[in-house]
C-alpha cells in the first residue's frame, strides 16, 4: 500500500500513500487503535489515527453508519448546530407527555435512568445554561466545514452540498422566536446571514401558499450522510486500515500493555488505546471508565417521497420540528425525538405524526409513497455538549454524545480526538468536552 518516501523531516516522513491521504510516520505508527462504531464519528477518528500512521481498526456490531449516521437529514449547518436544551423546553415537556404527536415525545414509564437524564437536561433549559454552551460549540462549528474539505482533499470520494436551507413558517407569530434565537448564535460569535424570500415557490414549487413567511439561511451544506460514512471507510480501507463487522463488543480491559477489547462471541483483540464510538450505546462501555455523564437516545424517524421537479434546497419548519433534505434524487423528511432506549423497534405512528405535521405544508409530494423508513438514535447528552477525550484509562477514550449534531462534527470531533489519542494533548476547543466532567 505504501509505495514511496517523499519527504523526509526532522521528525516526521512523511510516505505517498497509493492514490490516498499522505500519511504521516510519526511514532504514531507504532501504536495499534481499536476504534468501536463505525458511525460518522468512529469513522472520522479512525480516518484521521490511519492518516497519522496508526495501525487502526475499525469495528461494528453491525457495519458502517449501522447507528444514527445513516437515515438523519445530513445538514452541515454551523449556524443551526446549537444546544438542544432552550427555556422554550420547560412549556413544552407536558405537551410531549401528553400529546403522542407532539414533536418531542416523552414515554410515561417507570424507567430511572430516563427520568434521572430528563432532571439534568431540563436544568440545562435555562438562556444562560443555552449561551454558556452555544459558545462552547462556536469553535467546533466554524471547524465543521473546513474538516470536511480537509476529508475529501485528502481523498474521501464524496460531496458536500452548498445550498441556501429555506427556513418556513406556517404561522408569521413563530418566527420572532427563529429570529432571536439567530441573533443569539451570532452573539455567541458565528456569523449568520439570512434574508426574508418574497417568492420562495420560485425556490422550491411544493412549498404549500399556507406557509406564510420563509427564510433563506446561507453558507450550510448537507451531504447524503450514509453514503458519506461509506466513502470515510473506503478511503481508511484504501490507505491500509482494517475493519471488522458482525461483532458485538462486550467489555474493554486493562492490561499490562495496553488494552483487550473482548466481544460477547468470547474472541478479543489486543491494542494499545480503545475509542469508543458508539453512539446513543456509549454509556454501557464507557461507564466503568469513569464516565458519568448520561447519554440518552433520543430516536428521530425519517423515510423518503420523489418530487418532481426535483428540490435542491433543504427546508427547515422550525415550529413543526421537521428537517427536509434533498437525498439522491428524492427528498428526506426528517423529524421527532421519542426518549426510549435505541434498540426499541421504529413505531410507525412517529412516522404518521411526522406525515401530519407536515402535510399541509407541501403540494404535490405524495407523502403515502414513502421509501426507506427509518429509525435513529442521536446520541444526546445533558449539557449539550459531546463527550470527547481520555476517559480516567489514559488508553481509553470516548468520542459521542453529539445529540442532534454528530454529523456535522464528526469529521472535527475525529481530526482533534486523533490528536489527543496519539500525541497526548488535548485541543484548547476541547476542553469543555472532557468526558470526565
Ligand atoms: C432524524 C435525525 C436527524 C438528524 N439530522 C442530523 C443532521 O442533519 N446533522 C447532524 O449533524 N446530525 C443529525 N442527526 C444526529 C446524528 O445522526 C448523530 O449525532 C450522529 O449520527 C451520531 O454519530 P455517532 O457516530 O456518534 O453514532 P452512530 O452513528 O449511532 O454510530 C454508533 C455505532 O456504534 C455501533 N455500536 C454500538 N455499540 C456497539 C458495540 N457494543 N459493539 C460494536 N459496535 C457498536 C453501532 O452499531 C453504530 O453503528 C440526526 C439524527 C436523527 C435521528
Amino acid at each position: 500500500m505504501i509505495v514511496m518516501v517523499i519527504h523526509k523531516g526532522a521528525d516526521s516522513v512523511v510516505l505517498r500513500v497509493k492514490e490516498e491521504f499522505e500519511l504521516a510516520a510519526t511514532d504514531s505508527s507504532q501504536k495499534k487503535i481499536v476504534v468501536i462504531g463505525a458511525g460518522m464519528v468512529g469513522a472520522s477518528t479512525s480516518w484521521h489515527l490511519r492518516k497519522q500512521g496508526a495501525e487502526v481498526i475499525l469495528l461494528d456490531r453491525k457495519g458502517v453508519a449501522a447507528g444514527s449516521s445513516w437515515g438523519n437529514a445530513g445538514w452541515l449547518a454551523p449556524a443551526l448546530t446549537m444546544p438542544l436544551a432552550e427555556s422554550a423546553l420547560w412549556g413544552y415537556m407536558a405537551k410531549s407527555i401528553l400529546d403522542p404527536n407532539a414533536p418531542l415525545h416523552i414515554p410515561v414509564r417507570l424507567d430511572v435512568k430516563l427520568w434521572n437524564f430528563l432532571l439534568r437536561f431540563i436544568t440545562h433549559a435555562t438562556d444562560k445554561s443555552w449561551m454558556k454552551t452555544m459558545k462552547q460549540l462556536v469553535p467546533l462549528n466554524k471547524m465543521a466545514l473546513p474538516s470536511y474539505d480537509e476529508m475529501i482533499k485528502a481523498g474521501v470520494k464524496a460531496e458536500t452540498f452548498p445550498r441556501d436551507f429555506l427556513i418556513a413558517f406556517k404561522n408569521s407569530k413563530d418566527v420572532k422566536g427563529f429570529i432571536h434565537e439567530m441573533d443569539n448564535v451570532r452573539k455567541a460569535g458565528l456569523e449568520v446571514n439570512i434574508e426574508k424570500l418574497d417568492d420562495p415557490q420560485s425556490v422550491i414549487p411544493q412549498l404549500s401558499k399556507n406557509i406564510a413567511e420563509v427564510y433563506a439561511l446561507r453558507d450550510q451544506r448537507f451531504i447524503a450522510p450514509g453514503p458519506f460514512v461509506q466513502a470515510i471507510v473506503d478511503s481508511f480501507v484504501k490507505a491500509g486500515g482494517t475493519t471488522e463487522f458482525g461483532k458485538e463488543v462486550a467489555d474493554i480491559v486493562d492490561t499490562a500493555d495496553g488494552v483487550e477489547v473482548l466481544f460477547t462471541d468470547g474472541s478479543k483483540i489486543a491494542a494499545d488505546a480503545a475509542v469508543l464510538a458508539t453512539g446513543a450505546w456509549l454509556p454501557k462501555l464507557a461507564k466503568k471508565f469513569g464516565v458519568k455523564e448520561p447519554v440518552q437516545a433520543g430516536r428521530g424517524y425519517s423515510f423518503s417521497v420523489a418530487a418532481s421537479p426535483e428540490i435542491k434546497n433543504p427546508v427547515y419548519f422550525p415550529a413543526q420540528r421537521v428537517a427536509c433534505t434533498p437525498y439522491q434524487g428524492r427528498f428526506r423528511i426528517a423529524g421527532t425525538m421519542e426518549f426510549l432506549r435505541p434498540d426499541e423497534p421504529l413505531k410507525p405512528k412517529r412516522i404518521r405524526a411526522i406525515i401530519n405535521s407536515v402535510k399541509d405544508l407541501f403540494t404535490g409530494l405524495d407523502l403515502e409513497d414513502r421509501q426507506d423508513e427509518w429509525v435513529g438514535s442521536r446520541p444526546v447528552s445533558t449539557d449539550g455538549l459531546a463527550l470527547i477525550g481520555a476517559t480516567k484509562n489514559p488508553k481509553v477514550f470516548v468520542g459521542g454524545g453529539h445529540g442532534m449534531w454528530g454529523v456535522v462534527l464528526g469529521p472535527v470531533t475525529g481530526k482533534l480526538l486523533s490528536e489527543q489519542v496519539l500525541t497526548g494533548k488535548v485541543a484548547e476547543e476541547l476542553e469543555p468536552y472532557n468526558p470526565l466532567r
